[in-house]
């Protein structure tokens, strides 16, 4: 039996392609590829390429929504003409997980509720946002950040596998648009399929490895309690300050500018490019005086503003819990390992039958 809901439709995996096709009508076509094991966003042109089961991509999608390496602009020193050469165009980033939604939430909120960014906001009023439901690894813990799902707030659509097709919610007018302008590939939704995305999304939670999430209860409190905790001074050892850990992540947004003069010393241009908080030069200001000398202080650092800086900037957590940055580190330091050691507990299975046994006495 149909039935009408007007926000979700059924997309049979068999127009799966021809919906990635149709998808190119609104934009420059970027998704997930697979290149030697790993996963990457790319520029798709061959939709048999688009990779749907995957874990996560070494770089989140926010490389299309903030270069890692951009022109402001660049002018002419005699004549002193300025040249803007920003032409975003219109891009569809299908296949983003709901932790790299949220993250995508993270940077509106940073680029644009105070004083917003020109074109962080044109990029984004160019960019269609479609989800893909996800099956979480052992790196993952969006369950404890609260991130395991779509808040609704800045995707058009998202895909939830429920078998041999997608269950396919609305969440705004462009997704609407979408549907409409592809309608032949989409089918009302019958009280199967509805009663198969409730037991797919209730069972997502048992996907992970309950005993080995985070427990990020009063975080903020935790981590500004252990400021002087020896934990990091532990941690750090192992540190290579390399940054990986932040420029993979899909909620960091630091950035630096510098001026290149071109060979024959004419044209200067002003290039922007992503930078991290775990480069020892990242503190140094003018007068030569580094604020973070110390490799533990530049460590401590990210996790203090993950988990406190960011409440009070934008009142969310600044980790969506992909796990990106224990991955990809190469030093191996696990943030849920970290986040553990400061609360005093590196095993919760032990806590509890802890707990058990005293309450039981
Ligand atoms: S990726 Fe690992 S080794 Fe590199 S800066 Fe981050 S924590 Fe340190
Ligand atoms: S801090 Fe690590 S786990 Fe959290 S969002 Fe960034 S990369 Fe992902």
């Amino acid at each position: 039996m149909e039935f009408h809901i007007d926000k979700a439709k059924v997309l049979p995996k068999s127009n799966f392609r021809l919906f990635l096709e149709g998808l190119k009508n609104f934009g420059v076509l970027i998704a997930p590829k697979k290149k030697k094991e790993k996963f990457f966003f790319d520029v798709i042109d061959d939709t048999s390429e688009v990779e749907v089961d995957y874990t996560r991509t070494i770089l989140p999608p926010k490389k299309f929504l903030i270069p890692y390496r951009r022109e402001r602009f660049s002018y002419d020193v005699e004549t002193l003409e300025f040249k803007d050469n920003f032409t975003p165009e219109n891009q569809v980033i299908f296949g983003i997980h709901s932790c790299d939604l949220h993250g995508i939430s993270i940077l509106d909120s940073v680029y644009l509720k105070e004083n917003p960014d020109p074109r962080y906001l044109e990029v984004r009023k160019r960019t269609v946002l479609i989800g893909l439901s996800c099956k979480p690894d052992d790196f993952c813990f969006c369950l404890s950040t609260g991130t395991a799902f779509p808040d609704g707030t800045n995707w058009d659509l998202f895909l939830t596998d429920i078998g041999s097709d997608y269950f396919v919610t609305i969440g705004s007018p462009k997704g609407d648009e979408i549907v409409i302008s592809l309608k032949g590939l989409f089918r009302e939704i019958t009280k199967e399929d509805l009663s198969l995305y409730k037991k797919s999304t209730s069972q997502k939670k048992f996907l992970f490895n309950l005993d080995k999430l985070p427990d990020l209860g009063r975080i903020s409190q935790v981590i500004e309690l252990e400021y002087d905790s020896e934990v990091w001074e532990e941690e750090a050892k192992k540190c290579l300050g390399c940054g990986t850990c932040t420029n993979v992540c899909p909620t960091c947004f630091c950035y630096t500018a510098v001026d290149i003069p071109d060979l024959n010393g004419k044209k200067i241009s002003r290039v922007e490019f992503t930078t991290s908080c775990q480069y020892p030069y990242y503190s140094l200001v003018a007068g030569g005086h580094y604020f973070k000398p110390k490799r533990s202080a530049r460590f401590k650092h990210r996790y203090y503003h993950k988990f406190v800086g960011y409440s009070y900037q934008i009142e969310k957590l600044g980790c969506v819990g992909c796990g990106r940055c224990s991955a990809e580190c190469p030093a191996k330091i696990s943030m849920v390992e970290t986040i553990k050691k400061l609360r005093g507990v590196e095993d919760e299975k032990e806590l509890r039958e802890a707990f058990n046994e005293t309450s039981t006495d």
